[in-house]
């Protein structure tokens, strides 16, 4: 009931999340990705979904069904050659890359690596990091989002409040 009260009242006077995944969605996704990481390597996957007026992530589509070996160095590798599956799920789908998450063993803090290799090189993509493996903190607030500004460079949004990734019901488009 709080948290319906909170979402009603930004709704009306607080800035509109730019990133909106129901709860439902983004509990089953979360889980999955903590799955992937047996408690010991990084997972994450690409949020897919439509953009009207905000992005809305409907599908999280893993990394290592991308690319089967994209986990197995423990850090998150994808061979650009596998990502014609991945266009081609779009298009079946009518979706696009909304967003991208991955999974770290600790903190939600950008690697040098995440910020010298956007998974979408676009202005304004959300990165998002979950921490611990998934296994503690899910929800905006305490991991780490991150908005690509181009040229390798990245705003930290993690402590924005509210924040531009919205989990839960939305009371309109
Ligand atoms: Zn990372």
């Amino acid at each position: 009931m709080a948290s319906l009260i909170a979402t009603l009242a930004r709704s009306l006077f607080g800035p509109p999340p730019e990133v909106l995944c129901e709860q439902v969605t983004w509990t089953a996704g979360v889980a999955e990705l903590r799955r992937r990481t047996h408690g010991r390597r990084e997972s994450g996957a690409f949020l897919l979904g439509g953009k009207d007026r905000r992005r809305r992530i409907e599908e999280f589509v893993f990394y290592d069904d991308i690319d089967p070996h994209a986990l197995d160095t423990g850090i998150v590798e994808i061979d650009g050659r596998r990502l014609g599956a991945l266009w081609t799920h779009c298009r079946n789908t009518g979706r696009e890359v909304v967003a991208d998450v991955h999974v770290h063993p600790a903190g939600f803090g950008q690697s040098p690596s995440d910020k010298a290799n956007p998974i979408m090189a676009e202005i304004g993509h959300i990165a998002i990091i979950l921490p611990h493996f998934a296994g503690r903190a899910t929800m905006p607030g305490g991991i780490g989002v991150y908005e690509y500004l181009g040229a390798r460079r990245w705003r930290d949004r993690s402590r924005e409040s509210p924040s531009p990734l919205h989990v839960g019901w939305w009371p309109w488009r």
